[in-house]
């Protein structure tokens, strides 16, 4: 299949996704990523899935995102490590108290079931291992978890099944335009001409956009992720914080995975094991144990695995783009996910892949449209990942 009906580029959660929907269509699609299924932010991630503390905008797919993960193992023929464990959102200070009483507000009158918990004991009865610092939380019991790369190979493993190619060690080196249109796609390998280009490319996006004359205004700040060895199982549910200057969950192996908050630094990709990385700096390194063990004292004895960093493709408003790019009828991008499109992706994927079948999307894509940076000049805080 050298010239398939659309081309995905990248093999993160929303390649993947997407890939298997146009496969379900019956619709002719290949796969390529550089380095492999789940090889950046989709490999890096936390992989809560959640729906509290979404834009309004985002909240609707978030919903209908938890409704398709419930059912995903099943649908998928492979485990997707999928639990929903609910998610607390924790408040150490009388300012963060605050914060998180007007989210539950906020959150609560757009129709999602969120709880304050005020009482250290209720939140303990969640979560058993939190220490005095915690003051409050919101407590949604509808969010989840999952294991990122088993969730990727699950969607790609059945989308090759149906009919997908998959191109693994394979980059995108140039896209060309012809009268308004990609004509063509240049590989380190080959020259692909496929009807439609479905554009995953995470935080590599621009560097294939901007020869195009096109640009997702974007920042690339860092997070630090460290991964216990085995610990005794004690923390069930994802943890937030209010300042979301960290998160953390235990996955059932008992391997405690948490998280820094997102910092601005000049990201530098290496490679370690053939895989894409970003060296993890130690005094963020020691400020992530330090907070994460002021809430968390279980962490502070724990043994650690191993230690890498992430970046994130932060958008201005914190929205991703899903929709065609200006002057390329058939190049759509999905990208931008601003720290939180992994959970998301089950219906983020799928709505690429809606337009890339000329159909129209089961959301509206309003609020994600490519062009809606050239009218604001807004700049999302950092703190939306997880
Ligand atoms: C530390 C961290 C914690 C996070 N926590 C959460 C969380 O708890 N919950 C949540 O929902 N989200 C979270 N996120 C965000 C989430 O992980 C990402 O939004 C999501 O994984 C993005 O998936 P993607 O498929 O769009 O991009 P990616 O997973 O980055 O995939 C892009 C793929 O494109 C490939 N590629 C790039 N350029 C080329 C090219 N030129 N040719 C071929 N292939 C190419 C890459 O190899 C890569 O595999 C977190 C992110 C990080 C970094």
């Amino acid at each position: 299949m050298s010239n398939p009906d659309v081309l995905v580029i990248g093999a993160g959660i929303t390649g993947a996704t997407a890939a298997l929907a146009l496969a379900e269509a019956g619709v002719s699609v290949e796969v390529v990523d550089r380095y492999g299924p789940a090889a950046m932010a989709s490999g890096w991630t936390l992989a809560g899935v959640r729906q509290s503390g979404r834009d309004p905008a985002e909240l609707p797919l978030a919903q209908a995102a938890v409704a398709l993960w419930r059912d995903l193992d099943a649908r998928l023929g492979a485990p997707t490590g999928y639990r929903q464990t609910g998610n607390l959102r924790l408040a150490r200070t009388p300012a963060e108290v605050e914060t998180i009483r007007a989210l539950v507000a906020d959150q609560t009158a757009a129709g999602l079931p969120l709880e304050l918990l005020s009482d250290i004991g209720d939140i303990r009865a969640i979560a058993p291992g939190l220490s005095d610092m915690v003051k409050a939380a919101s407590w949604c019991a509808t969010d989840g978890q999952a294991d990122p790369v088993a969730t990727v190979n699950a969607y790609l493993n059945k989308a090759q099944k149906l009919g997908a190619k998959i191109s693994i060690g394979e980059a995108v080196q140039e896209l060309t335009i012809d009268n308004r249109r990609v004509s063509r796609v240049v590989t380190n390998r080959r020259s692909i001409s496929p009807g439609v280009v479905i554009l995953a490319a995470g935080t590599q996006v621009n560097s294939l956009l901007e020869p195009l004359g096109q640009t997702i205004p974007l920042r690339l700040p860092v997070v630090t992720v460290l991964r216990s060895a085995r610990c005794e199982a004690t923390l069930a549910p994802v943890l937030g914080v209010a300042n979301a200057n960290m998160a953390a969950r235990q996955e059932p192996s008992g391997h405690f995975r948490v998280t820094s908050g997102a910092e601005d630094a000049s990201t530098q990709l290496c490679e370690r094991d053939g895989k894409p990385a970003i060296r993890p700096v130690a005094q963020r390194v020691m400020e992530t144990i330090a907070t994460v063990s002021a809430v968390l004292p279980a962490f502070a004895d724990a043994e650690i695995d191993s230690i890498w960093a992430g970046a994130l493709d932060l958008t201005p408003d914190g929205l991703p783009v899903i929709d065609r790019v200006p002057g390329a009828q058939n190049l759509i991008v999905a990208a931008g996910f601003s720290g939180h499109g992994f959970g998301i992706g089950p219906v983020t994927g799928p709505l690429a892949a809606d337009l890339a079948q000329d159909q129209t999307p089961q959301f509206s894509l309003d609020a994600f449209g490519f062009e809606r940076f050239a009218k604001s000049s807004g700049s999302a805080p950092l703190t939306l990942h997880g």
